[in-house]
Formats: structure tokens, sequence, C-alpha cells
């Protein structure tokens, strides 16, 4: 599965471990009992554990996707660290370092279609990005080196690219906090992808763990 966002970006389900049967057995565990299928006793289980905070039994579960993001969402993302790995692919960090590689810079991948503000304003921004970009590839064309050239590009609009693996409970606190009313529109974007994509692997867990999961198609 893969959920194009903003201009350039992605979310890609890599794969996962468990379901939401698999949460189940880690909570019966400590009664020696164990389902075969989920069953409506399983689902008040899960609901109750999610309600009351009992959340050990969500991280066994994990899942990894590959993200390209703006480098300003990555930057927000990468705050979730409990429970979570966020693993640059080598092919980014070279491109987000523009020291050995300058994938994307030319075709200019930076995120800059950005309709919440006028359209004056998404000039000035464009404008500013061209500038950069023109003035990056005139000094490589002098021979300045990437790594010295790379100084005047829009750093934080710039395209990365990592991978994030993360048990079920981190994923949903990421999904909770990024759907939230104060987040940046762009990370929003994200957890809205994130949130249907776990949503199809765990829907029971994650219709208690993220308020709002059971409507939010
Ligand atoms: C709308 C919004 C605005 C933000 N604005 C800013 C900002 O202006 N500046 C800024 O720097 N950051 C900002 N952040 C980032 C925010 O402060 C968090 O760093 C980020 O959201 C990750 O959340 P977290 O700390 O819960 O995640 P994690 O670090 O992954 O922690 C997950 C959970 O684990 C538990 N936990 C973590 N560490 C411990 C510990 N040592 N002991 C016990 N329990 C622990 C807590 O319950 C925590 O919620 C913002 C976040 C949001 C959503």
């Amino acid at each position: 599965v893969e959920i194009g966002v903003l201009d350039h970006g992605y979310v890609r389900l890599l794969e996962h471990i468990g379901s939401d049967l698999s949460v189940i057995n880690c909570a019966r565990m400590s009664h020696g009992r164990e389902s075969e299928e989920l069953g409506p006793s399983d689902v008040r289980l899960i609901k109750f554990l999610a309600e009351n905070g009992h959340t050990s039994p969500f991280r066994h579960q994990f899942i990894s996707f590959r993200v390209k993001a703006p480098l300003f969402v990555a930057r927000q993302w990468w705050r979730h660290s409990v429970g979570s790995a966020h693993l640059e692919s080598g092919n980014s960090w070279n491109e987000l370092s523009r020291r050995y590689s300058d994938v994307g810079i030319e075709s200019g991948e930076f995120y800059y279609d950005i309709e919440r503000v006028d359209l004056e304003a998404q000039e000035l921004i464009r404008g500013s990005m061209l500038c950069s970009l023109s003035v990056y590839l005139s000094l490589v064309e002098k021979g300045v080196p990437k790594e010295i050239a790379r100084l005047v590009l829009p750093a934080y609009a710039l395209y990365t690219e990592w991978v994030w693996t993360a048990n079920l409970q981190a994923v949903c606190h990421f999904v909770e906090q990024r759907l939230a009313d104060g987040a940046q529109h762009e990370i929003k974007e994200y957890a809205k992808v994130v949130l249907e994509i776990v949503k199809q692997l765990f829907p029971v867990s994650v219709s208690y763990l993220v308020k709002g999961g059971q409507s939010a198609d």
C-alpha cells in the first residue's frame, strides 16, 4: 500500500506484525487463556484495555512504513521517539545532505504547493525557492563542492525519506497528537494516511486507541 501525501510525498506500508487477535492473546496471557478468533468478549476487552490505560498488550504489534515528507514534517515526526525507530534510508540521507547526491534537486522537489496562503505569498515562496535552486546550480557549475553549495537550499522544504517502525500504541499516539486541532496541516495529512493504513490492519484496537478512530473514514 502506498498513499500519496502533499505534492511529492507518500506513506508506504512495508510490513507489519500482529493483529487485534494478538493484542487479545497478550492480554489473556495473564489468565493462561488464548483466543483463536476475535469474539464479542475480546472486542469488549480491547475497549476496556484502551479506555483504562492498560496499554502493554498494544506494544507487541509492529508496523513499518517508508515515508517521504518535507524536512519540517520529518522533524515533527521524529519527536515521537518512544516505541518508535526512525531510520533514514541511505539514499535519502545522501539526498538530504546534498553532499554526494542531488537527486530531486533539478526537478525542484521542494514543498511549495501551499494553497492555504494567498497567491502572492505562494509566488514569493516559490520564487525564493527557485532563486535558491538557481544559486545552488550555479555554485555547482562553478565547481563549488555540493557539501558547500547545499547551504543555500531551502532545507525545511526539501523532501527526505526514512523508514519508521513503531509499535501499535506508538503509532496511535502519533495519530492522536498529529490529528488534534493544534497540529500543523501538513503533518495532519500524513497522520490521516497513517490512520487509514493502521485501521485496515488493527480495526478494533485503532477504533479504541484513537479518539474518533471509528468514525474517521
Ligand atoms: C500540536 C503540537 C505542537 C507542538 N509544538 C512543539 C513546539 O513548539 N516545540 C517543541 O519542541 N515540540 C513541540 N511539539 C512536540 C511535542 O512536545 C512532543 O515532543 C511530540 O509531540 C512527541 O510526543 P511525546 O513526547 O508524547 O512522544 P514520545 O516521546 O514518543 O513519548 C510517548 C509517551 O511516552 C511517555 N513518556 C515518554 N518519555 C517518558 C519518560 N521519560 N517518563 C515517563 N513517560 C514517558 C509519555 O506518556 C509520552 O506521551 C508539538 C507537538 C504537537 C502535537
